[in-house]
């Protein structure tokens, strides 16, 4: 996933497509955009960096997880198998970039109402007791869509593609504008790049 701050407005549409693909229970973020201020007054700005999961290539969490519960596809995608997780959460403390929850309960968003329709059948996918994060929607990938946060955003600030293909748009957007990673510094080699287009 290729994401370019320059076109990055802040306006959260990927965190609610993601809540609403996902129906992620209230206190769960699978997706974050994260705000900072850049600069001095007078010209001080705000500026957004937005945080799925990175799909680690070398993914810290998946080397400490006892059950092997965490996984990675030959895709390069970084899942969990929730029969298998134990809730032991050494991912979440291995992971450097907090994009993994401890699933306590599934709660509702407004307090004591009863689930929507919609919360409910989202609800009945949620394993209480286990560890749970973005899945880059392969639950769509495996229908040939896009993930719902790049699908979604107003300002086309995502693309997502194959970064083993040199021809991919993906591919080409990282070169052009030599893409970036996250603290690429830890060696654990994120499939998420971020530009300035
Ligand atoms: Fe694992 Fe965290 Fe990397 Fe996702 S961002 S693959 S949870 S280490
Ligand atoms: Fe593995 Fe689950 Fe423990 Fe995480 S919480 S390390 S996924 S068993």
């Amino acid at each position: 996933m290729v994401i370019d701050l320059q076109k990055c407005v802040g306006c959260n549409s990927c965190t609610v497509a993601c809540r609403a693909e996902q129906g992620t229970p209230a206190g769960v973020h699978f997706h974050k955009v994260v705000k900072y201020e850049a600069g001095r007054y007078p010209n001080a700005k705000m500026k957004f960096l937005p945080m799925p999961c990175m799909h680690c290539q070398n993914p810290p969490c998946l080397k400490v997880c006892p059950t092997g519960a965490t996984y990675q596809c030959e895709d390069g995608l970084v899942l969990i198998d929730h029969d298998k997780c134990i809730g032991c959460r050494a991912c979440m403390v291995a992971c450097p970039y907090e994009t993994r929850h401890f699933l306590w309960d599934v709660a509702c968003y407004f307090d004591g109402q009863l689930p929507t329709p919609f919360e409910q059948v989202k609800q009945d996918s949620f394993d209480r007791g286990t560890v749970v994060k973005c899945n880059f929607c392969v639950q769509r990938l495996v229908q040939g869509r896009l993930p719902a946060c790049v699908e979604t955003c107003p300002s086309q600030a995502r693309t997502f593609g194959d970064l083993d293909d040199p021809e991919s748009e993906a591919s080409r957007l990282i070169v052009l504008h030599r893409g970036t990673r996250f603290r690429e510094e830890l060696g654990t080699e994120p499939s998420v790049y971020y530009i300035k287009g």
